[in-house]
């Protein structure tokens, strides 16, 4: 049999690839990295850049608080370009009903060793003076973050790059499986290992994987700097971010260093076109509104979409893949990608080199998918 050129191909360069071959290249192996356009396009370039935990499911939270630990230890290693900030979340609470669930999350984090801080309404106000007065109050986690997700992935693809790893742009993947990537030119690599982190695309390449497109709006303001100083997030935003089904939005406003306003969310399934949506712009931007009512007298400078990968269980796929054991699986990420790509990272290299990892990898393997399909 031939020796295969790289130990590792990695496809797709948002910042689950990037990630995946910084650690891949610090354990020392033989990589190589395909993407189509840039590094950090995708979701990556659409995304917000929240570095976040989320207590949807106990391994949600494992994964979140892993990552966001490990970008907490990257942090004095960041360029200025990455633009990390550790501003904190406050997730907002409208009335009682949401006060319960500030309670809930705080107790859970709480015996998770995550610091927070339950809001009065004053305190709330103090903190954030441009919030709609007769808010019920909120809870302020102050160890979450906010980044420029683009200049992160190029920052570790860099990294990668000065340890060896050989990246490819421009020519688009058509096929991969049985050890061999073959390009959209025709042209052939081979690998021991594949891994497919095509983000909402790694379907095209992994026929039979469970991934549907979930589109989301973006609108970023011009300069206000002072409006706003932490994430803010409605804690409607759990109900809507967890439909698998129907269209939503949600309150979710995040603070730029450069004094922008990042103004989300919004999730659509079955728009598979990149153009906005008025009409869940519109819904969008009266949600904010109501929240912000001083964002009615800001100018927008921008507006955008992108497509998150979602799977049926709202888990990612982290792990070989049952239909070719060449390939391995590294998508599948949401709305939790950018702060989930180095936990990520790590428990694929964890498995690919037989390391021990530091959570538990099972519920994010691919093989639980058949499983839990069966049953649905
Ligand atoms: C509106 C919005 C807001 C978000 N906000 C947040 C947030 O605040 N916090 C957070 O943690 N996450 C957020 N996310 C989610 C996050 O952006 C994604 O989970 C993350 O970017 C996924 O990274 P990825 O590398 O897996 O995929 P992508 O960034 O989509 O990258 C996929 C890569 O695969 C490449 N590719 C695809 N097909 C091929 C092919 N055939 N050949 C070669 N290359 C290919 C693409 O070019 C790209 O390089 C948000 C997403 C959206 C859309």
């Amino acid at each position: 049999m031939s020796k295969a050129a790289y130990d590792v191909l990695i496809v797709g360069t948002g910042i689950v690839g990037a990630a995946c071959a910084n650690e891949l290249s610090r354990r020392g192996l033989n990589l190589a990295i395909i993407g189509q356009e840039l590094v950090g396009d995708g979701a990556t370039a659409a995304g917000m850049g929240h570095i976040v935990v989320m207590d949807d499911s106990d391994a949600q939270f494992a994964l979140t608080r892993y990552s966001q630990q490990l970008w907490h230890e990257l942090r004095s290693e960041l360029p200025d370009d990455v633009e990390y900030e550790q501003c904190g979340t406050i997730w907002v609470a409208a009335d009682e009903d949401e006060m319960i669930e500030v309670r809930r999350k705080r107790d859970y984090y709480g015996e998770h060793g995550v610091p927070t801080e339950v809001l009065d309404p004053k305190t709330l106000q103090g903190l954030e003076p441009n919030l709609r007065p007769g808010m019920a109050g909120g809870l302020l986690v102050p160890e979450d973050g906010v980044l420029y997700p683009p200049c992160a992935a190029r920052f570790l693809m860099e990294r990668a790059q000065a340890r060896g790893a050989k990246l490819h742009l421009g020519v688009p993947v058509a096929k991969i499986g049985q050890g061999q990537v073959r390009l959209a030119d025709g042209k052939e690599i081979s690998a021991q290992i594949i891994v497919n982190a095509a983000g909402a695309s790694a379907a095209d390449l992994t026929p039979g994987l469970e991934i549907k497109k979930r589109k989301g709006h973006l609108v970023i303001t011009d300069r206000y700097p002072g409006f706003l100083r932490h994430q803010l997030v409605e804690l409607g935003y759990l109900k809507s971010a967890h439909s698998v089904s129907s269209d939503s939005v949600a309150f979710n406003v995040q603070p730029r260093r450069t004094g922008q306003i990042l103004i989300g969310s919004s999730r659509q399934y079955g728009a598979e076109h990149k153009q906005v949506d008025s009409f869940m712009l519109v819904r969008m931007l009266q949600r904010a509104q109501e929240y912000l009512p001083g964002l009615a007298r800001m100018s927008t400078v921008r507006t955008w979409t992108g497509f998150r990968a979602a799977t049926p269980d709202k888990l990612p796929l982290i792990g070989p893949w049952t239909g070719d054991k060449s390939i391995f699986l590294a998508t599948g990420h949401e709305g939790l990608g950018i702060t989930t790509s180095l936990g990520t990272a790590r428990i694929l290299a964890d498995q690919i080199t037989g390391t021990k990892p530091e959570i538990p990898v099972e519920p994010y393997l691919p093989s639980r998918t058949a499983k839990e399909y069966a049953h649905a």
